[in-house]
């Protein structure tokens, strides 16, 4: 997508701090970090968010759901971490390209909202 952020992040015409790639999903850390450790996985397929991520292929989906699990063990994330995935406007979605925060590094609060 021409004017997405994140398509450009991607294709590396606009600078991130990379944590993680594979063929399906890239992940880097958050500009403006919410915990000390604060990581975004992004697909590299542009879909809006996670309610059009159906429309992916499994393998694309699965690749998702495997990077967090290798981000978290290479952040030495031990002790737990949390993951958000903002949809829409109620949710605060800023970035219309599905993405899946990573947050840890401290004890996080029990509310989510
Ligand atoms: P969301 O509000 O759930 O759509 O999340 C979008 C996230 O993208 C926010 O946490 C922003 O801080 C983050 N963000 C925006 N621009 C950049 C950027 N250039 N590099 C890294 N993270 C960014």
């Amino acid at each position: 997508m021409p004017d997405c952020l994140f398509c450009k992040i991607i294709a590396g015409q606009i600078p991130s701090q990379k944590v993680y790639e594979d063929e399906f999903c890239y992940a880097f850390r958050d500009i403006a970090p919410q915990a000390p450790i604060h990581i975004l996985v992004v697909s590299k397929a542009h879909v809006a968010n996670i309610a059009e991520a159906s429309s992916l292929p499994d393998e694309a989906l699965a690749a998702v759901i495997r990077a967090i699990g290798r981000i978290a063990q290479a952040e030495k994330m031990d002790n737990g971490f949390r993951i958000v995935s903002n949809c829409g406007k109620d949710a605060c979605q800023s970035v219309n390209h599905w993405h899946i925060h990573i947050l840890g590094g401290k004890q996080l609060s029990e509310r989510m909202d």
